[in-house]
């Protein structure tokens, strides 16, 4: 039985009107509660304020009515993009009224165990290796969160025999009260949203939250390797599973350059990993710890291990042509991810790069240049990532008006072996809708190259 009833005669208040907050309003109010859906959005053309107001939801839009916690909430559910700077979740705070993102209704509503999944970077590709693993391993994973369905939904109809593989954002997991996964998985830590958490801290802190919860039934598995987040998992009460690409390890997952090992044991070897780069290592250890932990047998890792090519997006193998391979990472929206993607190839490289001008600047790319030996730039940025190239020592660097055209520049400087990589180290929007459109136009101009 779901733990639904908990809900019934409620006053519950979902601020924000997006898919998250139309799945809680909905099991909200299917539940009994009493539920009044806020958004500071117009409502001209929102079908989801229509489609729920037909169900005899309350919807009001186009702002915050002043005086709205006045009606005695009990509960309220926000979106997570929704700062708490926000003047109803100061007063809510201020008036003690619990504030949840939609995972702590997850949590609370789940007959299944979920698998959390957080860090700053890594999560999708971690949760979708998992996700294969514990598919395949017949373990019936549900994926839930940012890359799937609106993780409150799965759960609903998750059974005691699931396993919710759940991306949790650190603005989901700021909204957590007894949310408690049976495994979390952290990634890694690096300074990002500042703007929403104020300070690294703050960020930090928020992540934590992931592990606030669990008691030594469940498991930490977390990256060994930075200390700036041992910190934290420190205090965790949980059975630590600590993950490095430092060596041979005792305890935890661990891997040198020949295989990867389960508590100091050799478990596969390295050779048969597909997804390049020692980012995603990490990812695979992390989701191999997890998938062994929830009783995944070996054949179904290393299945997933020797098959798996990366996440649409994310140093996604696009093919081969004419001994030249071509990798999509246009997620790689920032240069941390460029970094890891230059990091993750000893062949000569043609880089296409540029995009959205935030204003920073390239240079700490500087060391992971070395392969490089021709650079192909698009959008704000061209200019300023062509003269950051030339301050490298590369010497063939071109400006694109548009991505076809890019590649069929970037194919030109091609040798044999080469590859091909597009990582912008930029947002999209200044050419694109999305990350994704800019990484399909990538692909279908690379499938229009001569054969
Ligand atoms: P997230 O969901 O956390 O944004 P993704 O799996 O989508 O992470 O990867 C986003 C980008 O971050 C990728 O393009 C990749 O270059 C980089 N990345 C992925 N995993 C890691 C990691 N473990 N450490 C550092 N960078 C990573």
């Amino acid at each position: 039985m779901k733990n639904l009833e908990q809900f019934k005669g409620m006053r519950i208040l979902v601020l924000g009107l997006a898919r998250s907050g139309y799945a809680a309003s909905k099991i909200l109010h299917d539940a009994g509660a009493n539920v009044v859906v806020n958004d500071a959005a117009p409502e001209e053309g929102n079908e989801e304020a229509a489609a729920l107001r037909l169900q005899g939801i309350r919807v009001i839009c186009g702002g915050h009515p002043q005086g709205i916690l006045d009606e005695g909430f009990d509960l309220i559910v926000k979106n997570p993009g929704i700062p708490y700077s926000n003047a109803v979740l100061v007063e809510a705070l201020a008036k003690a009224i619990p504030v949840w993102t939609e995972i702590e209704l997850t949590y609370r509503i789940s007959e299944a165990p979920i698998i959390a999944i957080t860090g700053s970077n890594g999560k999708t590709t971690t949760t979708t290796l998992l996700y294969h693993m514990l598919n395949i391993g017949q373990r019936q994973p549900l994926i839930a969160g940012n890359i799937g369905t609106v993780s409150c939904a799965v759960a609903e109809k998750a059974t005691e025999d699931n396993i919710i593989v759940l991306e949790a954002s650190s603005f989901q997991l700021m909204g957590t009260e007894k949310f408690c996964p049976k495994i979390a998985v952290w990634t890694n830590l690096y300074d990002a949203h500042l703007d929403y958490h104020g300070t690294s801290e703050a960020y930090a802190l928020a992540k934590a939250n992931v592990l606030k919860n669990q008691t030594q039934n469940e498991y930490v598995i977390y990256n060994a390797d930075q200390p700036e987040l041992q910190a934290y998992v420190a205090h965790a009460v949980a059975q630590k599973i600590p993950f490095s690409l430092l060596g041979k390890k005792d305890q935890g997952i661990s891997a040198d350059a020949e295989k990867i090992y389960w508590n100091g044991e050799p478990y596969v070897d390295r050779s048969i990993i597909k997804l390049p780069g020692m980012h995603n290592l990490e990812n695979i250890l992390a989701a191999t710890a997890a998938a062994i932990l929830s009783g995944c047998d070996k054949s179904a890792i290393e299945n997933v291990l020797s098959s798996f090519t990366g996440v649409r997006h994310r140093m996604q193998f696009v093919t081969e042509l004419k001994g030249r391979k071509f990798f999509n990472d246009s997620k790689a929206t920032n240069t941390l991810a460029t970094k890891s993607a230059l990091a993750a190839f000893d062949v000569p490289t043609i880089l296409i790069a540029g995009g959205l001008d935030r204003g920073h600047s390239f240079d700490e790319l500087q060391p992971f240049m070395g392969n490089v030996k021709a650079v192909v730039t698009l959008g704000e940025t061209a200019e300023k990532f062509g003269q950051f190239a030339a301050s490298c020592g590369i010497d063939k660097i071109v400006h694109a008006g548009d991505m076809k055209n890019a590649v069929n520049l970037a194919y030109a400087f091609t040798a044999e072996e080469d590859i091909v990589l597009l990582s912008p180290a930029c947002a999209s929007w200044d050419q694109y809708p999305s990350f994704e459109i800019r990484g399909d136009q990538f692909i279908e101009a690379v499938m229009q190259l001569d054969r």
